[in-house]
């Protein structure tokens, strides 16, 4: 918290020719948190609905004649010199002239490329009444996020834990992070529910 305080007039004049403001400040904001030893806040970082995003990028993309095929992997991608070859986990397989890997952790899997995986384990609680914040959150070093989905708090993070572990394109959840995650949820982001 010291050396983030200790740098906030540099980050805050790196970040004011694009944002003609200060971009941080000390926050003296309390949400009902426990065991913190400080926050800093911004008004430059929102977070989206994500299922009212991909209904506009569905819509987007159809209204420019684009298809999309749900629901199926591609196995691998090979390099025809004037065209891509496509072939699809379930035997289908077409050509096309050119190809966007938008694969994010799993592109190495369909190309040579230095791209490595960092998992995030992430949880969402029940419904809770009255909740303590509306917003989105980073901790300890940005290892941790939480936010409010209506009223629900998603909260996801911990790598750091277990960096190498983590370092995989398979999904599921281990003890060591599910615990703690768990733990912060508890003692630090919802301590009275
Ligand atoms: C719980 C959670 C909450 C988040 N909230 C926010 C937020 O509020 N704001 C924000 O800015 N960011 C948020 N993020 C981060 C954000 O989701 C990612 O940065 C973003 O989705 C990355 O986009 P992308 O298109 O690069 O990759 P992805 O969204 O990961 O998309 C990659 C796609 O490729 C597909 N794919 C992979 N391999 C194959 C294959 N062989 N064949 C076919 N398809 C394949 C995958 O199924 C996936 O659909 C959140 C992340 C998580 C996990």
């Amino acid at each position: 918290m010291e050396s983030s305080l200790a740098n906030l007039d540099k980050i805050n004049s790196w970040l004011k020719p694009i944002f003609n403001q200060n971009v941080y400040r000390k926050s003296d904001k309390y949400f009902g948190f426990k065991n913190t030893i400080g926050m800093i806040e911004t008004d430059f970082e929102g977070h989206i609905h994500t299922g009212k995003m991909m209904r506009s990028f569905v819509e987007l993309v159809i209204s420019n004649q684009i298809s999309i095929l749900n629901n199926v992997e591609v196995k691998s991608i090979g390099d025809l010199n004037s065209e891509v070859e496509i072939e699809l986990e379930n035997g289908f397989h077409f050509n096309s002239k050119k190809v966007f890997l938008c694969t994010n952790a799993f592109t190495k899997k369909l190309y040579d490329l230095d791209v490595v995986p960092a998992r995030a384990q992430v949880l969402v609680t029940k419904p809770i009444e009255n909740p303590p914040f509306k917003g989105c959150f980073h901790m300890d070093e940005g290892f941790y996020y939480f936010r409010n989905v209506g009223n629900r708090v998603l909260f996801g993070g911990g790598r750091n834990l277990d960096l190498e572990g983590e370092t995989t394109t398979e999904f599921g959840t281990t003890d060591l992070i599910q615990n703690q995650l768990e733990t912060y949820l508890k003692e630090v982001i919802l301590p009275n529910h």
